[in-house]
């Protein structure tokens, strides 16, 4: 007899993995999810992807890839809400998957991403009793200790999502240490698995080629013959654009070396405006360039186009700019925080810098600039060093976790707590 297919619900609550990625609210969680489950699709499981409806006009169910789809579930307004704001809706999130999925088959286990989408994951595994993972991608008590104070109602929000889930997935040892010290996670049931990343997209390939494409689909790129420094991400002040606009200037050894600061759009306007005025202030406005954020097939040839990727973050739980840059074969530097500390290897495949300064991002990606010899042997070896993250490898990890938590045992010796009936409203009223 043919073995059913298993079936994943994936709550992705407070975004779409169809988002464009490097705009205001959609980044790496939502490549990461679209990526994810087209893997698991791809052997053999089922996949549907909760997120809540911020557009009046999305439709009930849209296909993702063969095996997985995106459903849209009605909770609060349908326009775009900070996260913040849309855990208020979540007890309508919850009820409103629970209507559509009644009509279905049901779910061996759920996936949730992010800790808004978490509080349904926990209640739904308490009603459905199947197993709950769940992933962060970001924690309220790491950006607290980067000065991004967060509402009082998250940190606790997050508590009880880490206490009555079955495992907890973090992206590098960091964040499983930080799950256990600050938010009590029972140890054994946090796993690493490192974010993956889609080689057959990411990989060196001719650079002359590349730059013509850019030419004809990127006009406002300008020339990419000269050296180019490429910021990839979303335009927000934790990212530190800023701080390339002013190492720009301190690269002497290179005066034709350009920045291309490519994420965002029309809603980035005033942060756009911000960083053209710094540019023109530190009389580098000329050789700044601005590109909104672009569709991921267009990535491949901005990497390799470019001469160097610098990730200056406050923070990255995983990084994944760093990653897709150097599986392209372009050396990355990067603040030597999170995920990027271990992906970049300094001195092997890139540069890390521990001090968030002009100065020391305008050192490293000088020493890269100024030495094709020493950048091409890092480009080859950042090629060979993100293999592992390919999404085979990943995926698998993944799927080990899940049929851990399937098989008779779970995990072993895993201690989680009964999710709390309280509703989730007066989780947030007492926090807050
Ligand atoms: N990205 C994109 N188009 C853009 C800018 C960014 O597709 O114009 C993608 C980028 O390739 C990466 C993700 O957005 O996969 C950003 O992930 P990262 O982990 O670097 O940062 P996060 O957004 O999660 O903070």
């Amino acid at each position: 007899m043919m073995r059913r297919r298993r079936r994943l619900a994936v709550m992705s609550t407070h975004t779409s993995p169809l988002a464009r990625a490097g705009t205001t609210k959609a980044g790496g969680m939502n490549v990461y999810v679209a990526d994810l489950s087209r893997h698991l699709a791809e052997v053999g499981w089922e996949v549907d992807i909760y997120t809540r409806r911020d557009r009046v006009d999305a439709p009930d169910v849209e296909a993702l890839a063969p095996g997985a789809r995106i459903v849209h579930v009605n909770a609060g307004p349908p326009v775009g809400l900070p996260p913040t704001e849309i855990a208020a809706h979540v007890s309508e999130f919850t009820a409103g998957v629970e209507q559509i999925a009644a009509r279905r088959e049901p779910y061996d286990l759920i996936h949730s991403h992010y800790w808004v989408a978490g509080l349904s994951g926990i209640e739904l595994s308490r009603r459905w009793q199947c197993p709950h993972v769940v992933m962060f991608h970001t924690l309220g008590a790491i950006k607290e200790v980067f000065q991004q104070p967060e509402p009082p109602f998250r940190i606790a929000g997050e508590r009880r999502v880490v206490a009555c889930s079955d495992a907890i997935i973090g992206a590098t040892s960091h964040e499983r240490a930080f799950l256990i010290g600050q938010y009590g996670a029972d140890a054994s049931r946090v796993r690493v698995v490192p974010c993956g990343i889609d080689l057959e997209m990411f990989h060196p390939a001719g650079v002359e080629e590349s730059r013509r494409r850019l030419a004809a689909s990127l006009p406002e790129l300008g020339a990419t013959d000269g050296p180019g420094i490429l910021f990839v991400g979303r335009l927000e002040q934790a990212k530190g654009a800023d701080l390339l606009v002013q190492a720009l200037p301190l690269i002497e050894s290179q005066p034709s070396a350009s920045l291309w600061i490519v994420g965002g759009d029309e809603r980035d306007e005033a942060e756009r405006a911000r960083l053209r005025d710094l540019a023109v202030e530190c009389g580098v406005g000329q050789r700044v360039r601005f590109v909104n954020a672009v569709a991921r097939r267009q990535l491949p040839d901005l990497y390799r186009a470019a001469t160097v990727c610098a990730v200056p973050s406050a923070y990255e739980s995983f990084g994944l700019v760093a990653v897709e840059a150097m599986a392209s074969g372009t050396p990355s530097v990067a603040t030597r925080v999170g995920g990027l500390a271990s992906t970049v290897v300094h001195g092997k495949n890139g540069f890390l810098v521990g001090n968030r300064q002009p100065q020391e991002f305008a050192t490293a990606i000088d020493r890269l600039l100024r030495n094709e010899v020493l950048r091409r042997r890092m480009g080859a070896a950042a090629t060979a060093d993100m293999a592992v993250y390919s999404w085979r490898n990943v995926a698998r990890s993944i799927l080990d976790v899940y049929e851990e938590l399937l098989s008779e045992r779970g995990i072993a010796g895993a201690q989680r707590e009964p999710c709390c009936p309280d509703s989730v409203e007066s989780l947030l009223v007492t926090a807050s």
